[in-house]
């Protein structure tokens, strides 16, 4: 029994977000919406927990988040009717997004999906600064019948460019973009293959956690950050190396498309990233070291699934997509926004309305509705708060204190002082709205 008198806490690697951060999330959240707009894409909006085996099959039982990260229980029955069914918070978005793209059969339109989704992933990690258990994604799928054109490198392209004008519309600044493609899935075969037979005779001079990779999955050797293993793996053969001709000219074109866009890249020829559905191309956005993330310096990740929805039991549908880590993301304005000597998410409203003595109250009240309903964002102070007390509230929070005594409430003539200016002017109430409204713009 926890002890009564001791507050309960949030729990290990779960946060409360909080204004003034809490508009900054809703900021970046309204732009990638007005940006995804921008590129023909809806919102969907999947359910938080699903069947264990979308996770098992989708993500790949031998990667870290299925194996050890995911939060999974077996639900009981409620009723005869029912059966106990093993259930997962998601740890990721995409294995719910083809979910559903095979359940609602959105293939059988013929048409190019273009999805996005923002909400909360789930994954038992061992929490640090830009690593939570409970933390955001704003994610992107487009998938489709090969006939929609869901397969061909201009999807690709077009995706990594929108994250360029959405990183930049967001003013992320120094981000980087590093690319590579890990071939289709007979490419990796090989590739597998090859880099089994490399490992076999220096695996045992790696950390445990690489030697157990290179039986089981050895791609992901190239993923680990183990300091010790990276020059043996930087030795390794390379993915480049094992592209069939397709797979090859698939790179070109998306290489040659972000060129024409002139957006920068990296290619990269140890980026496979961690989870098995991942076909050709794959990709990863980070910041500089200094932008709040420490050593978590992925802002976002993302690649081509040409076979996932096939793996989920459903038609050929390839896609790509990404998923923005939007904690990261938000450290990261928050972080460079103090380098520059600001702050990200301060914004202060339009008016503090005073009451001077609590017979005011109403009449303040009833200001403030006039002034709302007239598209200002105002706050109301209280008549008993002495004068020096309702200015250091109103400075706080306002632009503007307006002071409501007998004599405004009698004449509708305002006494209204700017905190930036210190100028203090008589306004008519009802030319307050329009007088704010055009400072506003
Ligand atoms: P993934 O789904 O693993 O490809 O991750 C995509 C992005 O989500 C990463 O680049 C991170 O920015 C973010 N991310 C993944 N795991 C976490 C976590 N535990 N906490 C915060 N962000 C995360």
């Amino acid at each position: 029994m926890s002890n009564p008198t001791n507050p309960l806490k949030a729990v290990r690697g779960t946060r409360d977000l909080l204004p003034p951060d809490s508009a900054l999330w809703n900021h970046v959240e309204a732009i990638a919406r007005s940006v995804f707009a921008r590129y023909g894409f809806g919102e969907i909006r999947t359910p938080i927990f699903e069947d264990t085996q979308l996770f098992a099959r989708g993500v790949g039982e031998e990667t870290d988040i299925v194996s050890k990260e995911m939060y999974t229980w077996e639900d009981r029955a409620r009723a005869q009717s029912e059966k106990a069914q093993s259930l997962t918070l998601r740890p990721e978005n995409t294995a719910g997004v083809v979910r559903a793209y095979i359940e609602h059969k959105l293939g059988d339109s013929g048409q190019l999906q273009k999805l996005y989704y923002i909400g909360p992933q789930f994954r038992r990690e061992r929490p640090q600064r830009g690593r939570y258990r409970q933390f955001w994604q704003i994610g992107v799928e487009v998938l489709g019948p090969t006939s929609s054109g869901a397969e061909s490198p201009l999807r690709d392209a077009e995706i990594l460019e929108m994250l360029a004008t959405l990183l930049d519309e967001l003013g992320v600044k120094g981000w980087q973009l590093a690319l590579n493609s890990v071939g289709s899935s007979e490419d990796r075969k090989r590739y597998n293959a090859a880099l089994r037979e490399a490992l076999a005779p220096i695996k045992h001079q790696m950390c445990e956690d690489n030697q157990r990779r290179a039986e089981t999955n050895p791609l992901r050797v190239l993923d680990s950050k183990e300091p010790n293993d990276q020059a043996l793996i930087d030795g390794l053969p390379k993915i480049a190396d094992y592209l069939d001709d397709s797979s090859r000219e698939h790179f070109a074109q998306v290489r040659a498309a972000l060129d024409a866009c002139g957006v920068a890249y990296t290619v990269n020829p140890r980026l496979v990233r961690g989870l098995d559905y991942y076909t050709r191309t794959t990709f990863e956005f980070t910041v500089p070291d200094g932008s709040g993330l420490g050593t978590q310096n992925a802002l976002l990740g993302g690649g081509r699934y040409d076979g996932l929805s096939e793996m989920l039991g459903g038609p050929k549908a390839p896609g790509i997509g990404f998923a923005i880590g939007e904690d990261r993301l938000i450290l990261t304005l928050q972080a460079q926004a103090e380098a520059a000597g600001g702050s990200a998410a301060e914004k202060k409203l339009d008016a503090y309305i005073a009451p001077m003595g609590v017979e005011r109250n109403a009449a303040a009240l009833a200001l403030a509705r006039e002034l709302r309903r007239a598209g200002l964002s105002v706050e109301v102070g209280d008549g008993s708060f002495r004068l020096k007390k309702s200015f250091e509230a109103a400075d706080r929070v306002a632009r503007h204190i307006i002071i409501l005594g007998e004599d405004e409430v009698k004449s509708g003539i305002l006494t209204v002082k700017s905190f930036a200016t210190g100028e203090q002017v008589k306004i008519a109430s009802t030319e307050i709205a329009s007088r704010f409204g055009t400072e506003n713009q």
